[in-house]
């Protein structure tokens, strides 16, 4: 079962109690009323839909009820970090990018960082 470190619990939970929220970091346009369609529909509906690392809210909908976000490999499905919503998008070193790729590991560093992958089943 996948676990998913929850910044507000502050413990790894199984994702059955997580709910997918979308794309993170999604800014509202100011004046939105008054932006052209164009601008309105890339705002609305275009994701980058990226293979490899994604940034992502997600909902401890049977836990603390919060949203968060996260970075996630899209491939291997490991999470490389959770953070609080409001929170700027970290900088991912390589090493933690490359154990999130499929083949890779969890390293104790950035496991202490809310790093979790798929736990034994
Ligand atoms: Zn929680």
């Amino acid at each position: 079962m996948l676990l998913i470190h929850c910044p507000y619990c502050e413990e790894a939970r199984p994702e059955l109690e997580f709910r997918h929220a979308g794309e993170a970091h999604i800014a509202r346009p100011a004046g939105i009323a008054e932006i052209s369609d164009e601008a309105f529909e890339a705002y609305f509906f275009i994701r980058d839909n990226t293979k490899g690392i994604v940034f992502e809210r997600w909902r401890h909908i049977h836990g603390c009820g919060r949203f968060f976000n996260a970075a996630r490999h899209s491939v291997s499905d490991r999470f490389v970090v959770t953070y609080r919503a409001g929170e700027p998008k970290p900088e991912l070193s390589g090493e933690q990018v490359a154990a999130a790729a499929p083949g890779g590991k969890a390293t104790p560093a950035n496991a202490a960082a809310g790093v979790n992958g798929k736990a034994a089943r």
